[in-house]
């Protein structure tokens, strides 16, 4: 059931209570030396606030007071209560984090800053959209959990006491509860301030659906009230029977949780109220399958409907068993079963910890759960670390692995992926502001494009205008959005460099046939895009630049066309005249490794990309395979007078003698050859395979070459070799 009334008003919660009223309940579970801390803190407060009124008139300590004695009810730790009282301090009464340190330690000045900032970002980040970031901002900024549960109870005595302020501030306020922090009491899984949050933010917000639907519980909580005495009394009686006497309690549904239901589920009022549902607390895990199976014995189960909180505790740690049964009458009926703990657990959440804690100062018996190790193991990695980013990145992962929360510095949320930098924060504010970030400012301190994000910090980016992506950033960068803006970035803009420089070099290549790319006309351009299938001159032009596309060939087919004209029927790829190969074509041109083509061989050239243009001989076995792709193939011609040398390999067989590689290459070499490489293989003890890569002028010069080494006396074969 629950504790509070929000009708007909919230005046009970507005009564200012004293330190020593807080005191004396802290005395139930706190030591005497701690207590003295709470009120040393209070005392501070008081002064810090002195002259500093609520809207409501009272003295604006009382505030701070009733957030302690809301913590208390949950048993928080002295230090909690401590910065409860001292929570408004620095935000409104210019005390220092630092002053606040040297009196009460490092902790509890911790605590009151955690709380100030979040207060600071929720009067930045007031825009609706970014609520659910605000939720997930808040807890994985929060170092130490219970800054979230001081803020919470700190919203919680706001709401109680929103009756005074402007209509028009009450609904911001009812709202951004519903929004932000009635979700983030439920992730924590703490039930009682949710719900209270909840109704409090409803009734504000919407104060005539809220009387409604509270008239039509009461009227219906009078009709009921028979049917759930009698299944209240038949459930206890069954199990007293079977020696498991315990209280059987009714439960209603909260306003706020019947108005979603009918929003949500479409379901009508009368459609909700129409299931009986009732809690049984027993004193352990055990007795809760015993009562379970008591109560299915007693009424049928509905099939499906029943779950075991127990042995999968929800995520954020409750636990509990539900059924539901066919009542008399086919009426409903839903069955919670838990322990106390489990009741303080679904009541209190994470809260329940410090409650489990301060018990006994033992560790709860009993059920090892997931979700009371993960509360355990919060604390103590808290307790380890002490100030605990760890304890943090524990929080965060378990609640929202992967994220940080970063501002723009207008103070919007911005989410990101775990590790995100600079870079990726720029692209996601936009693609340009991506392209042409220079540097940035973290926290307001330049830092490095490269520098991993933290959640909560303020990102500004430096942009330039004409600045460019770099390509390093490729190394850090974590979104895809970054990734893949930085790479179509750096592809467009190597195309236009790519497109600029064959231009160049076209333009060079006509030059040297005595034409000017100026003068090439839009026809010629267009019938040599057509019969090579690219997809436009530029394009072409790119291909060139990229060394993909020989420019003398391309100039060729420029002008072969334009004399093919008027030759309609003359239309296709080879027909234009071969290429003449000189010599004197530098680097542009590659005379193949396997085939080592010298002038007077049977040539054709191929276009690749890596290498540009590779000249074999015709009856290559690499040709053949090129020839069965026309565009990439070139008809090429040796000119009548060829100038250098031409690489061939040579393969000797010889005997072995003495001094028989000295002979060799002198040999070679009085014919004006040069020896590039010399290689010697041992056949066997008597024969040795000698490779030779020499440097010859033509077929003919090959030929004497051959002949002379042949008329050595141990050679016994001299081949030309063709790989
Ligand atoms: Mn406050």
């Amino acid at each position: 059931m629950q504790q509070y009334s929000i009708f007909p008003n919230t005046e009970a919660h507005t009564e200012p209570g004293s330190i020593d009223t807080l005191a004396t309940s802290l005395s139930s579970y706190i030591d005497p030396p701690q207590i003295q801390l709470v009120k040393r803190a209070y005392y501070y407060a008081e002064q810090a606030h002195d002259g500093q009124r609520r809207r409501s008139g009272q003295p604006y300590v009382t505030h701070p007071l009733a957030v302690a004695g809301i913590l208390a009810d949950m048993h928080m730790d002295h230090q909690s209560l401590m910065a409860a009282l001292l929570h408004d301090v620095i935000e409104d009464t210019g005390i220092s984090k630092a002053s606040l340190g040297e009196q009460f330690g490092d902790t509890v000045a911790d605590l009151v800053d955690g709380v100030s900032k979040l207060t600071r970002i929720e009067s930045e980040s007031r825009a609706e959209a970014q609520a659910e970031n605000f939720q997930k901002m808040a807890l994985a900024m929060a170092r130490d959990i219970r800054v979230i549960l001081v803020k919470l109870a700190d919203r919680l005595h706001n709401m109680r006491t929103l009756g005074v302020l402007k209509p028009e501030k009450r609904r911001r306020i009812a709202r951004e509860t519903l929004e932000m922090y009635a979700p983030i009491a439920q992730r924590l899984g703490m039930h009682n301030i949710r719900v209270e949050l909840e109704d409090l933010g409803f009734t504000t917000l919407y104060p005539m659906r809220a009387k409604r639907i509270h008239n039509a519980v009461k009227a219906a909580r009078g009709n009921r009230r028979e049917i759930v005495e009698q299944i209240k009394e038949s459930i206890e009686l069954g199990l007293e029977r079977d020696g498991h006497p315990c209280a059987v309690v009714g439960r209603e549904k909260h306003l706020y949780s019947i108005y979603q239901k009918m929003q949500n589920k479409k379901k009508s009022f009368s459609e909700i109220m129409d299931i009986y549902a009732f809690r049984i607390v027993v004193d352990s895990v055990d007795s809760c399958y015993r009562v379970l199976g008591c109560i299915h014995s007693l009424y049928k189960p509905v099939p499906g409907q029943f779950k075991d909180y127990i042995a999968i505790p929800k995520s954020n740690g409750y636990q509990s068993l539900h059924t539901i049964l066919f009542g008399m009458h086919g009426v409903p009926i839903e069955i919670q079963i838990r322990t106390p703990e489990m009741e303080e657990m679904a009541n209190y959440g994470i809260a329940a910890h410090w409650l489990y804690k301060t018990n006994d100062g033992q560790p709860l018996n009993g059920s090892h759960t997931r979700a009371r190790q993960w509360v355990q193991g919060l604390l103590e990695m808290q307790e380890r670390a002490g100030n605990s980013l760890e304890f943090i990145e524990n929080v965060k992962i378990d609640l929202f692995p992967d994220e940080v929360y970063v501002f723009s510095p207008k103070g919007e949320i911005m989410e990101l992926p775990h590790g995100s930098t600079p870079v990726d924060f720029a692209y996601a504010v936009h693609t340009d502001v991506g392209n042409s970030c220079v540097a940035c400012r973290i926290n307001r301190r330049l830092a490095p494009l490269s520098e991993p994000l933290q959640s909560g910090q303020t990102i500004e980016i430096i942009a330039s205008k004409g600045a460019q992506p770099n390509p390093s950033w490729l190394n850090f960068v974590t979104t895809g959005k970054a990734r893949s803006n930085i790479r179509h970035y750096l592809k467009n803009q190597r195309q236009t460099e790519a497109i600029v420089l064959g231009q160049r070099l076209l333009g060079k290549a006509l030059a040297g046939l005595d034409v000017d790319l100026d003068g090439i006309s839009e026809k010629q351009k267009e019938s040599l895009v057509n019969n090579t299938g690219h997809h436009s001159f530029d394009h072409i032009l790119e291909e060139i630049g990229q060394g993909n596309r020989l420019p003398l060939l391309t100039a060729h087919q420029l002008l072969a066309r334009d004399s093919n004209r008027d030759d309609s029927n003359n239309a296709e790829g080879s027909s234009h005249p071969p290429l003449m190969i000189d010599g004197t074509e530098g680097f542009r041109v590659n005379f193949a490794r396997c085939c080592y083509p010298i002038p007077g061989d049977p040539i054709v050239g191929f276009i690749s990309a890596e290498r540009g243009m590779v000249i074999h001989t015709d009856n290559c076995h690499n040709s053949l395979e090129f020839k069965n792709n026309p565009e990439r193939s070139v008809p090429l011609r040796w000119a009548e007078e060829v100038e250098g040398e031409f690489s061939i390999e040579l393969g000797i067989a010889l005997e072995k003698s003495r001094g028989i590689i000295a002979v060799l290459a002198n040999r070679i070499n009085s014919l004006d050859a040069n020896i590039e490489k010399i290689s010697i293989e041992d056949e066997d003890p008597r024969m040795s395979m000698v490779n030779v890569i020499v440097g010859v002028h033509s077929r003919l010069h090959l030929a004497r070459i051959m002949r002379r080494i042949r008329s050595i006396k141990d050679v016994i074969k001299v081949t030309r070799v063709k790989h």
